[in-house]
């Protein structure tokens, strides 16, 4: 993760913060400076905090352990202002295994609140409840009120919380894995909209978290929609193979023609068959700018050519298409040119994937 410091490494996985954090940590100071302006209110707060974050770097801890034992690594461990993340390689394929690896972060919150209470009973420091809100009161008390929250928070029945994995692993039980994600999105969808209307009529805060579990509903099952749909997949299915052509020596009108006539949106520049370049719409904005429409199209196009085996799996080339910024990449067979294929295309066919699956679900 970029802007990502390491902090420590705990039981062979790296911790990291990130730099938002410090931000967080910052504006805690600074909220307990403005209200009590003393040194020791500062330092109180931001140790409140820290304790807080601690508790949540064991509940990622608490995930990352268990999934160890089925024999899962973690990248790292990074916490962010709105809590952490564990990075785990891979969630299971075993949905009783996904489970137990979701359920053991929150499970770790439930026994820092119980050890925190039997610590206040067998010393007797209790204080009355009253006493207790999100910045005054008792610190231990606070804290073992605050893993509770954190508990049941995680519990919601919606990605990206530990309870949404519950909900999809049960679901995987009795269906296919996309199908589980859909529900399991939905009903996360569902609850972000109740929590979204309770935010309205009573606490604005609601209305963030609502936004960000309506987000986070909707990328999951966006990215489960992916991955069941280009498994297998190689890139012969997505590649185009009615396209149009530039020359290096024709002039940029051409590429204009061929635009509006067309829905093409990027030109494979070839010279003897072979690709050498490839002549984006911006490339042709600029070039028209520079120098007119009389400009040779090898002067603006972009040299650095990508190519594809025909039978490379689409998952591969989606990633090399969208990591490096690459507008188009050409698909070759036995060393011959054969389709070019770009994230338009890959979209598209994921689209129609999409649609015949849920028509087979109706219908079967
Ligand atoms: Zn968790």
């Amino acid at each position: 993760m970029k802007w990502a410091w390491k902090l420590t490494r705990l039981a062979g996985i790296d911790v990291y913060v990130h730099a938002t954090f410090f931000i967080l940590v910052a504006w805690i100071g600074l909220v307990y400076w403005q209200r009590d302006g003393t040194l020791a209110a500062v330092v109180g707060g931001i140790g409140f905090v820290l304790a807080l974050f601690a508790c949540v770097v064991l509940h990622e801890f608490g995930h990352a352990l268990t999934a160890r034992r089925f024999g899962i690594r973690t990248r790292h461990i990074t916490l962010l202002p709105i809590g952490g993340v564990a990075a785990l390689e891979r969630m299971p394929e075993d949905p009783r295994q996904e489970i137990l690896v979701a359920l053991a972060g929150p499970a770790v919150n439930f026994v820092i609140a119980v050890a925190l209470w039997s610590w206040l009973t067998v010393s007797n420091a209790f204080s009355p409840i009253g006493d207790i809100s999100v910045t005054g009161g008792p610190v231990l008390e606070r804290l073992m009120a605050l893993n509770v929250v954190l508990a049941l928070f995680n519990l919601l029945p919606a990605f990206p919380m530990d309870g949404g994995r519950v909900l999809r692993a049960a679901l995987a039980l009795r269906m296919n894995h996309a199908r589980a994600t859909r529900i399991a999105a939905s009903v996360g969808q569902g609850l972000a909209i109740w929590l979204g209307f309770m935010g309205l009529l009573y606490n604005p805060v609601l209305v963030f978290i609502a936004l960000f579990v309506w987000i986070g509903a909707a990328a999951e099952a966006g990215s489960e929609q992916i991955k069941a749909t280009l498994s297998g997949a190689t890139v012969g299915r997505a590649m185009l193979t009615d396209f149009q052509t530039l020359a290096p020596d024709q002039d940029l009108a051409r590429a204009i023609d061929l635009t509006i006539a067309g829905s093409q949106r990027e030109f494979p520049v070839l010279s003897d068959g072979v690709m050498i370049g490839v002549l984006t719409q911006s490339d042709l904005l600029r070039g028209l700018q520079a120098q007119g429409a009389d400009a040779r199209v090898e002067d603006w196009m972009q040299r650095a050519v990508h190519s594809a085996e025909i039978d490379e799996s689409l998952e591969n080339v989606l990633q090399r298409l969208r990591g490096r910024e690459v507008p188009l990449l050409a698909v070759v067979q036995a060393g011959r040119m054969v389709g070019i294929v770009n994230l338009d295309n890959i979209m598209e066919l994921i689209q129609i994937q999409a649609s015949l699956a849920q028509r087979r679900e109706h219908t079967g």
